[in-house]
């Protein structure tokens, strides 16, 4: 007889809250296949009790001194490095990343924990001392109010951390409705949160579908939504989102898919350059919105690089992401793993050389988890669905150009601009690309660019829909209002003398 699993729940004001919509969803653990909890799927009616809850918190949170609100923040760093490890664990389980990387992918969200810890700083704005006449013109940042945070399987910890401290520092309260494929780790989080002493209300999290994402964005109570996930879904946000009525249009940061290049010159090294396309291409099983799924051997150097490159995917440490030796885990589920089985074959059906074939592995022990060998295929050609489409998995496809003009064209010519990567070792070479390339985040020698906390994350073209990029400074602005002030004092006001020092209250 099966064992009963957990039943993961929705987060609102600070508690467990037992979903009534009859609704749920199984949880897999990607290495073993087995059924490892249950989501629940939350009614339009849940989600307005979570909203309602943010609506009501956000006054007093709005009215919080930043550096309270920081302080706030700076235990909850601390409690997630002191769970560093079960949150990874968390991750590990039901993604099936390998532990060191969903240990690293822990240690990426923090960093964005830390820069928010800098709210006061962060919001501070211009002055511009007498205009004329004895008037003052400055400017101040407010927040929006009730935020959503809408994400994806492949980073549960990461892109969450990407959105709530900025929006929690700068005064908003948050909604996350996690990814239905993964959502223990949001649950972890807002417990760190509650213990960390965020008042009731200010962070919560909705478990859900397309019935919570719809009734989400429709709601007019919420002000701002980040959303992170696949393109169609991104671009469906970011439409839906503009077209919704109210005093308030909604503000909306839509960040999508992506099919990021890695060109080879004929003057990089090698060895660099293929250390960097495994990692790269094969870490965390190809699942990442910054993998490089393609690599552009230009010239002379394509033949030396697929023969290096060969013996190396053949030679992946494939296995339950908990072990140590792992170097690449499971995919996420079943059905993605067929999706991505469906993209090798149509690589096939066009022409491409299938240089390693990753299908039909089976792992001892774990024979009934979502794995899939490294594949790698040659001859790959512009215009081939598996160049076009964004596969998540681990599968490489090299194109051969023959020199730097053809690589940029190839890459400008692509829907996608998220992340990109050039390497060699001349550096007019890497001058022109940085500025040539219509991608919004580059590597030069660097295979995954993915910017520090206090830069900011987004891609160009179909990677992203809305104007502002995740996080960092551009962070702060999407989730608070400019408003001008021009003030005239004709008198001052006497406060009397005070005596202590005085303190942030
Ligand atoms: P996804 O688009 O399927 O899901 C993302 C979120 O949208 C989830 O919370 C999901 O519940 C919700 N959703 C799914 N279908 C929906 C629908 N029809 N209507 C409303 N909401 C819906 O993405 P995923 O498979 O979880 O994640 C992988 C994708 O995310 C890849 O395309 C990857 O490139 C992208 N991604 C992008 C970035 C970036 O920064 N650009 C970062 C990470 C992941």
């Amino acid at each position: 007889m099966n064992q009963p699993v957990p039943v993961l729940q929705h987060f609102i004001n600070n508690r467990i809250v037992e979903s009534t919509s009859g609704r749920r969803q199984d949880v897999f653990n990607p290495a073993t296949g087995a059924v490892a909890a249950e989501v629940v799927l939350a009614s339009v009616d849940e989600v307005n009790q979570a909203v309602a809850a943010a609506n009501a918190a956000a006054p007093a949170w709005a009215a919080t001194a930043p550096l309270r609100r920081a302080r706030i923040l700076m235990r909850f760093k601390e409690l997630m490095e002191l769970n560093h490890d079960a949150l990874a664990a968390a991750i590990t389980r039901e993604h099936g990343k390998v532990f060191s990387d969903a240990k690293g992918e822990v240690t990426r969200g923090l960093e964005v924990v830390e820069f928010a810890c800098g709210a006061p700083q962060l919001l501070k704005t211009q002055f511009s001392d007498n205009i004329g006449g004895g008037i003052d013109n400055w400017q101040m940042r407010q927040p929006l109010g009730v935020t959503v945070g809408i994400t994806p399987f492949n980073f549960p910890v990461m892109v969450p951390l990407w959105m709530a401290p900025m929006a929690i520092a700068t005064g908003n309260t948050f909604i996350l409705k996690p990814s239905e494929r993964d959502p223990s780790a949001s649950l972890l989080l807002a417990d760190l949160f509650k213990q960390a002493g965020l008042p009731p209300g200010v962070f919560n999290v909705v478990q859900g579908d397309k019935i919570a994402v719809d009734a989400l964005l429709q709601h007019p109570d919420v002000k701002a939504v980040s959303f992170v996930g696949s393109t169609p879904i991104a671009e469906y946000i970011y439409t839906e989102g503009a077209k919704r009525k109210g005093p308030y249009p909604l503000r909306v940061q839509a960040l999508g898919g992506a099919k990021n290049h890695l060109v080879v010159m004929p003057d990089a090294n090698l060895d660099l350059a293929v250390d960097a396309l495994m990692g790269a291409a094969y870490g965390s099983a190809g699942e990442r919105c910054m993998a490089i799924s393609v690599a552009v051997a230009v010239g002379s150097v394509a033949d030396k690089l697929v023969e290096a490159l060969i013996p190396r995917v053949k030679a992946l440490k494939i296995m339950n992401g908990m072990e140590a030796a792992a170097e690449m885990g499971p995919v996420v589920t079943a059905v993605h793993k067929a999706k991505i089985e469906g993209y090798i074959q149509d690589g096939i059906d066009e022409g491409a050389t299938l240089l390693v074939d990753g299908r039909g592995l089976s792992v001892a022990g774990h024979e009934q988890g979502f794995f899939l060998g490294g594949t790698l295929f040659d001859h790959v050609k512009e215009g081939m669905k598996i160049h076009n489409e964004e596969i998540f998995g681990p599968v490489l496809c090299i194109v051969r150009v023959p020199d730097f003009a053809a690589a940029v064209e190839l890459i400008n010519g692509h829907e996608f601009g998220n992340g990109v990567a050039l390497f060699t070792s001349d550096g007019n070479t890497a001058r022109e690309f940085s500025r040539r390339i219509e991608v919004g985040m580059v590597g030069i020698n660097v295979p995954i660019p993915v910017p520090m906390a206090w830069h900011s994350f987004g891609g160009w073209k179909r990677s992203l829909f809305g104007d502002t990029h995740a996080y960092g400074e551009e962070g702060v602005r999407f989730y608070t209002r400019y408003k001008s002030i021009m003030q005239r004092w004709p008198e001052t006001i006497d406060k009397g003398a005070e005596f202590t020092m005085p303190v942030a209250k």
